[in-house]
């Protein structure tokens, strides 16, 4: 099987779990080839555009999108694979291996997955001058006043739609599905969280068509929380979580602070899928402040990877490298800082090379 897999290597440090988690898929010679569009400042720099159309035309025709983090002028690149390829679920696992930092006390059984809607919300990026909503006459459930009389400021609109909601909330049914046949595995579940207390327009639809979409799915346990209370729920007690579904900003917020339950970011993978293409990238930033040193955590960049052979077909090769991972955490001798250890990037990769 040959698949194309547009590789961006991103900036700051991103680039130093980036290129060993490449040549250790090469290594594993597993059919892939890597084609390099040129984005952000590099781009810029060669072509006068930070998005060029040759880097475009390489995203189209690749089966796939692995892109490490990148900061500032990559956002163009970022936005065609968010919002032009129509990716609109996001999905983020949070799943305890032994050995790895978490400040819980038990954080075995921690196997959970956020599916964050990923297009909508606050997210539409329409912002602007309240006196700008004058002319409509807006007037705030809550504040009980014209909004534009509310002072000098600015406004945000979150746009929540049924089509956008009940695509986003059908993955998650077929994803609670598909993860039954995992180890371990318990019965599958589907949690919404939304704040439909407050804002019953918008959060308050997406939470009624959730509850339309669980009916279809009567062998699929669901349940609904106000967010807040998820976010507490999540961390006194994630191992009871299967699918979350969320929207975007919820799920943004809430899929770091599930990094958080396993001890750093540089755990936390993601995969942006959408009906006819998908891209990986890890949930964190481009770790800027340790970029240049070789102690960037690589796990989100090969978990992603992994999320990425899955969707390609080669399964078997993703639980593999899986399973490596798993053993090289339990070892506990290879890790990184952020993790407790004190090796470097390149001695992680070596000892998952040798237990590979
Ligand atoms: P962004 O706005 O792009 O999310 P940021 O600087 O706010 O960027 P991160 O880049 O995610 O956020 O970094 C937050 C902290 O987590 C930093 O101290 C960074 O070094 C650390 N961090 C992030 N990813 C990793 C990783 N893979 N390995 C080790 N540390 C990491």
């Amino acid at each position: 099987m040959n698949k194309t897999v547009a590789v961006i290597e991103g900036d700051d440090a991103a680039p130093e779990a980036m290129r060993p988690v490449v040549a250790l898929l090469d290594s594993l010679q597993l059919g892939l080839s890597w084609v390099r569009p040129q984005v952000g400042e590099t781009a810029e720099a060669a072509t006068g555009s930070t998005f060029p159309d040759a880097a475009r035309a390489l995203i189209d025709a690749a089966d796939t999108t692995l892109f490490g983090s990148t900061s500032g002028k990559s956002g163009a690149a970022l936005g065609y694979l968010r919002w032009g390829k129509e990716t609109y679920a996001n999905v983020r696992p949070c799943r305890y291996l032994r050995g790895c930092a978490s400040p819980l006390a038990r954080p075995d059984g921690i196997d959970f997955v956020i599916v964050r809607e990923n297009l909508e919300d606050l997210y539409v990026g329409a912002e602007g001058p309240l006196e700008d909503l004058a002319p409509l006459g807006l007037v705030g459930r809550s504040v009980r006043r014209p909004i534009h009389e509310l002072g000098s400021g600015r406004y945000a609109i979150k746009a929540i739609t049924r089509e956008g909601t009940e695509r986003v909330v059908r993955f998650a049914f077929r994803l609670a599905a598909a993860r039954t046949g995992r180890d371990g595995a318990g019965e599958p579940k589907v949690t919404c969280a939304t704040k439909h207390n407050m804002l019953r327009d918008t959060d308050g639809l997406f939470l009624q068509v959730a509850r339309e979409v669980a009916e279809d799915h009567p062998d699929i346990a669901f349940e609904s929380f106000i967010v807040d209370d998820f976010a507490c729920r999540m961390i006194r007690e994630p191992e009871r979580f299967d699918v979350v579904v969320m929207p975007n900003q919820y799920g943004d917020i809430l899929s770091d602070a599930a990094g958080g339950l396993l001890g750093s970011l540089g755990l936390a993978a993601s995969g942006c899928f959408g009906e006819d293409y998908a891209y990986f990238e890890p949930a964190h930033g481009t770790a800027p402040d340790i970029a240049g040193r070789n102690i960037i955590n690589p796990t989100a960049t090969i978990l992603s990877a992994t999320m990425m052979l899955d969707y390609l077909g080669l399964d078997e090769a993703a639980r593999r490298i899986e399973a490596g991972l798993a053993r090289v955490y339990d070892d506990g001798t290879a890790l990184t800082p952020d993790q407790g250890g004190s090796s470097s990037t390149t001695e992680f990769m070596h000892a998952l090379a040798r237990v590979l």
